[in-house]
């Protein structure tokens, strides 16, 4: 089934995201924390560890426009799972890549005149194949949740890091997304402990009346069986569905 015609982003959210010129919050507490224990290598080595500025090793660096800094002070405190696909249902392309960027051609297809000049992203994304794109570092807020509220607390962009899957609401997730998901999410919340297994929550949840991201077909028991267990590591790029 396609999804609805700006299903596909419009859970991104389209308020205009304040600017804010304060400069990134410098917590010597977290930083302390976060240095506190030694780096523990996966078996593969990747993924190890989140630098101070919030870049996941491992993870293709592209730094999005479409960022600006949390408020200060923020504790980093709630984990959003989302999908996304552009054109709606198709994974072919690098289209999700071009509107994190802020680049998308509006030509490219007609769908994309709709959406086209929209200001959004979000920390992660996890393709298909399981490859794995950081678009903003975790200390900065990403614009991926829009008008949101978590347990009674609004503008959830602010306290949160947001996960895109490239996916559908209602087509299966692929194996190397699962397994990559856990491995990004063991690390999030090894350096971010204020994210606890009740705060990790759907774009509907925080969303409902807007969205419904990431979907049914979305394990959650598989998603957060494989966050308490100890993982193996995962071949960066796995052969594709
Ligand atoms: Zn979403």
């Amino acid at each position: 089934m396609n999804p609805e015609p700006d299903a596909a982003v419009a859970h991104l959210g389209v308020e205009s995201p304040t600017p804010r010129c304060s400069p990134p919050r410098i917590d010597e507490g977290v930083h302390a924390r976060a240095h506190a224990h030694a780096v523990v290598e996966d078996k593969a080595g990747v993924y190890a560890d989140i630098d101070e500025e919030g870049w996941l090793e491992g993870a293709e660096r592209r730094p999005s426009p479409s960022q600006d800094a949390r408020p200060p002070g923020t504790e980093i405190d709630l984990l959003v799972i989302h999908n996304i696909s552009l054109p709606p249902g198709d994974f072919s392309g690098d289209w999700i890549d071009d509107l994190f960027l802020d680049r998308l051609d509006p030509a490219a297809h007609p769908y994309f005149r709709e959406i086209a000049g929209l200001r959004v992203s979000a920390h992660l994304l996890i393709r298909r194949n399981g490859r794995l794109l950081q678009y903003v570092p975790f200390e900065q807020r990403a614009w991926h949740a829009g008008v949101s509220r978590f347990a009674g607390r609004e503008r959830c962009n602010d306290f949160s890091i947001g996960i895109e899957l490239e996916g559908t609401d209602d087509r299966p997730f692929t194996e190397a997304q699962y397994a990559r998901l856990a491995e990004c999410t063991r690390h999030i919340l090894r350096r971010y402990p204020g994210i606890t297994e009740e705060r990790i929550a759907g774009h509907a949840a925080i969303a409902p009346d807007r969205k419904t991201d990431p979907g049914p077909a979305f394990d959650w028991n598989r998603f957060r069986r494989s966050i308490r267990a100890e993982g193996q590591a995962v071949d960066p790029y796995p052969p594709t569905e």
